[in-house]
């Protein structure tokens, strides 16, 4: 097996038969940034934003936040980044909403966009510093755990409310994270409104198998390879393209060079990862001939086991 070289690193991600395949960065604090062009990679296609104030004990002001987000964006020259916003929930909870908002059972409780929409103070001042930045940067702002078109186009109504707010003209590109089953069930509605979408794949396990994500040892069988999610994932590429909207990969499972050859097979042409793992998956996926692929993951959607899947696998 090979090793991905430093050499390898400034080649550009296109496959054997010259497909490109976009690869970006997922970071989740402004350290990280200057990887994803350390690393190659063609921006952010994830900026976790809640990471960044969860030890706060009070709310960040939309100059703090345009002062960190303008540096990140600074530090990708120029590369599109996409902020998701604050994805939160009681397992990402910062000690200024602890008092109000901690709840059990953690993953099943209020969070994500939910979480955004019963503080929209909040919300709607990450909104503002996200768009002051997007004068002059190039931002894109992503939507965590939609469930519908319903809190989607609460979310669409909020950038607007903000966009009128900071005075500009034209608002960034709005995406919908597909992480839940009850969004597969209303793509064709989210894609109607979405300028882009992203799939998480870990929330998508997550829910699809009834897996605790944070518990994955042990469970080999309920990763992002079992057969339901591989279904799944194809289900959104075909729907996306009849809407003519980008589709991009950003769980964590991207990064793992099996699973990034089926997406490839699957007709994912954009993957958003861990930067120190681009190299491995960008050298595998420079090997990776797309029809061979394709025929690879025709049959992975058709196993009925994640073994089985693994088993396909081989075949790369
Ligand atoms: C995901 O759920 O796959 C994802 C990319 O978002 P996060 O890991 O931050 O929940
Ligand atoms: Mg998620």
């Amino acid at each position: 097996r090979h090793h991905a070289s430093v050499v390898d690193e400034q080649l550009p991600c296109i496959t054997a038969d010259g497909t490109t395949i976009q690869l970006l960065g997922n970071i989740g604090i402004p350290m990280e940034a200057p990887e994803v062009t350390k690393h190659n990679l063609a921006g952010v296609g994830l900026f976790r934003t809640e990471f960044l104030f969860l030890e706060s004990t009070k709310r960040p002001s939309l100059a703090e936040q345009v002062e960190i987000y303008s540096g990140v964006s600074k530090s990708l020259n120029n590369r599109p980044l996409t902020l998701r916003t604050f994805d939160l929930g009681s397992d990402k909870l910062p000690l200024f909403l602890q008092s109000s908002r901690a709840e059990t059972n953690s993953m099943l409780a209020l969070r994500g966009l939910r979480f955004s929409l019963k503080e929209v103070e909040l919300l709607n001042t990450q909104l503002k510093a996200i768009l002051q930045v997007g004068r002059t940067a190039d931002v894109r702002i992503l939507f965590p755990m939609v469930i519908g078109p319903d809190d989607f186009s609460q979310a669409i109504d909020a950038v607007r409310n903000a966009t009128g707010f900071v005075g500009i003209q034209q608002r960034p590109q709005i995406g919908a994270m597909i992480e839940t089953p009850a969004a597969l069930f209303a793509l064709d509605e989210i894609l109607e409104l979405a300028d882009f979408v992203a799939i998480g794949t870990n929330d998508l396990t997550q829910y699809m198998l009834a897996v605790d994500r944070d518990l994955a040892e042990g469970h080999d069988d309920c990763t992002a390879m079992h057969p339901a999610v591989l279904r799944a994932i194809r289900w959104i590429v075909k729907k996306a393209r009849t809407h003519n909207c980008p589709v991009c990969v950003c769980g964590e499972e991207a990064s793992n060079v099996d699973f990034a050859r089926l997406l490839i097979g699957l007709g994912i042409r954009e993957l958003s990862l861990a930067p120190s793992r681009a190299a491995d998956v960008r050298h595998a996926l420079r090997n990776v001939d797309c029809n061979e692929a394709k025929k690879i993951a025709s049959l992975a959607l058709k196993c009925l086991t994640t073994s089985s899947v693994h088993e396909l696998c081989k075949r790369f």
